[in-house]
């Protein structure tokens, strides 16, 4: 960890504390004033990127806090600000949604965060964090279930593992991967809900897709960027998901171990789990512009695509990026590389850290709750369509 910042003032007002120095924590602290503070987010280390926060205050039981967040019209997503609610929590498991407001104008683009604290602590982030802790329960617990084998694919810059997990006894080789972008927590949320269904025996979505599939799922391709509370990138400030076309081992192992272990399998279906800072939806992108693209891929996508938006209303098609021209795919991107190279159905997975617009909840916004629900329903689309891919 770097540049943690941990500040306590006092004043007759009341006094606040305000700390970072924890796993995933980002937060500065530039003054404290009362129970008002004016902070700022640390980029991640070696880029310009910055977006993700994460901290706790200590204050005096039913402080009205005020919490200005400064300087963020150069953040990596400004437009992710307007519309955008933060998440706080005074237990840490239980995560709402904060009384928040945008002011483009001042302090550089400054996001206000109002909140009444109860018992005198009390943790806020960009969206509820997911600890490397509970990335080693998730892999524990699930290593231990039958049928299920670990794997671990390589090691990060910071000598984390890339844990894998396998299993089915099918043929098709499945890739699911999370977290590329390590402040994207609900990727990994997702990815409980997925393993949710693969792991249980009395599911039959996932027992099918176990009888027709092998599934290899990375829960957390960004072990370096999720501790030391990065929006993007890795330890050395690399965006992962701009790697796939050339990966290294000064720049890139996270890429460059997960696609030689993929060259190993092949690959028939490949999703890449993300958050996207400002739609406020949740949507899927292709591999539209892959220079060997054929007819038989791109409806297997869309297939998807329609089947899921009947299955959730939680998932629509309207809203996402432009589509890609033909010939035009970046291919450093992993969803078109996979495409390309094994001639796979892949796609990235788009969650908000806003909120569904078309079916909000202005309690908790989109939430863990609602991405592993999200999950389920990808698998069970998946078992829909298993025979075919
Ligand atoms: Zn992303």
């Amino acid at each position: 960890m770097t540049e943690k910042t941990i500040a306590a003032a006092g004043s007759a007002a009341g006094p606040i504390s305000i700390s970072s120095a924890f796993d995933s924590g980002n937060i500065v602290v530039r003054t404290i004033a009362g129970t008002s503070a004016t902070l700022g987010i640390r980029r991640d280390e070696g880029s310009e990127f910055f977006q993700w926060f994460h901290f706790r205050v200590a204050a005096p039981p039913g402080a009205q806090l005020a919490l200005d967040i400064v300087g963020l019209a150069g953040s990596a997503y400004p437009e992710g600000w307007p519309g955008y609610h933060a998440c706080v929590s005074e237990d840490r498991v239980n995560w709402v949604r904060a009384e928040t407001t945008w002011d483009a104008k001042a302090d550089g683009g400054t996001l206000r965060i109002r909140h009444r604290t109860q018992s005198g602590i009390l943790w806020l982030a960009y969206f509820p964090p997911y600890s490397m802790d509970r990335h080693h329960d998730l892999i524990g617990r699930t290593a231990a279930l039958p049928g299920v084998a670990y794997r671990c694919l390589g090691y990060s810059l910071d000598n984390q593992p890339i844990d894998c997990l396998e299993l089915g006894e099918g043929e098709k080789q499945v890739w699911l991967y999370a977290r590329q972008h390590p402040g994207e927590t609900m990727a990994e949320y997702w990815m409980e809900g997925a393993i949710d269904v693969l792991t249980d025996p009395g599911n039959s979505h996932g027992r099918l897709l176990r009888q027709k599939a092998r599934f290899h799922l990375i829960p957390n391709m960004n072990p370096d960027g999720s501790f030391r509370g990065h929006l993007r990138t890795n330890a050395v400030g690399v965006n992962l998901n701009r790697e796939w076309h050339a990966p290294t081992p000064e720049r890139s192992p996270e890429v460059l171990c997960v696609r030689a272990a993929m060259e190993e399998t092949g690959v028939a279906f490949a999703m890449d789990v993300h958050g996207d800072e400002s739609i406020p939806a949740v949507f899927i992108a292709g591999f539209e512009g892959i220079p060997s693209l054929t007819e038989r891929q791109l409806d297997l996508y869309r297939r998807y695509q329609d089947t899921l938006a009947i299955r959730t209303p939680d998932f629509q098609t309207k809203r996402g990026y432009p589509i890609t021209p033909p010939g035009r795919a970046n291919l450093t991107m992993s969803t078109a590389q996979l495409a390309e190279r094994f001639g796979a159905v892949s796609m990235t997975l788009e969650m908000p850290f806003k909120d569904n617009d078309d079916l909000p909840d202005p309690v908790n916004g989109w939430s863990p709750a609602r991405s592993r629900l999200l999950g389920r329903d990808c698998m069970a689309v998946l078992a829909e369509m298993i025979e075919d891919i």
